[in-house]
């Protein structure tokens, strides 16, 4: 751009030709040219630089590019360092022993759990029936203990008590039947209608 010089020539964008041509150069004010003359129409009118072609901005941005890629950079290192913690908490524990998860089974703090779904992570807190469990791309909070006694138990032994309760006892309702005791007396005693 300094090699710009009155009478020189350089492309810009011709006001009446609607179009990026060859202008030759009228006046500038220091480094910036300020008029120019379409060598095609032979206009003259005040300098537009050719769309693409702008000499200030590009200078401008690029070195506002540069400092931006250096900081993108920083927050990447940090997105690594996420990834990584995790991978190294989770080498910190009893990988070999990791448990299938279930959620019958009860589950501690550290333990290392294999989810058909979540694949392998870690439990990072319990409260009560349920558990948060850390797998690599998000923590699940799960249920656990549920694999209780009492809850089949009831199932089995009940409904067989019942069965055989009713069935021995067909008697009962047949304590109607005194009724009929006393209707066969009242035969005998009715002479009064023969
Ligand atoms: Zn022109």
């Amino acid at each position: 751009m300094a090699t710009h010089k009155v009478g020189g020539e350089v492309d810009a964008q011709c006001t009446r030709c609607k179009l990026t041509l060859a202008h030759t150069i009228l006046a500038m004010v220091g480094t910036k040219i300020a008029r120019v003359r379409c060598n095609t129409c032979g206009g003259d009118h005040a300098y537009r630089a050719a769309p693409g072609v702008t000499d200030r901005p590009s200078s401008s941005s690029s070195s506002s590019r540069a400092s931006r890629a250096s900081s993108s950079s920083a927050a990447t290192t940090k997105a690594e360092k996420i990834i990584i913690s995790f991978e190294e908490q989770l080498a910190g524990k009893d990988t070999a022993n990791a448990l299938k998860y279930s959620p019958k089974d009860t589950y501690q703090v550290d333990q290392v759990i294999q989810h058909p779904t979540f694949g392998t992570g870690f439990v990072t807190a319990v409260r009560g029936d349920k558990v948060d469990i850390t797998f690599r791309t998000e923590t699940k909070t799960l249920v656990h203990g549920r694999g209780g006694a009492p809850a089949e138990k009831p199932a089995f032994s009940p409904p067989n008590a019942r069965a055989t309760g009713p069935a021995d006892k067909p008697l009962p309702p047949q304590a109607s039947e005194p009724p009929a005791d006393s209707s066969a007396g009242g035969e005998g005693a009715a002479p009064t209608e023969g």
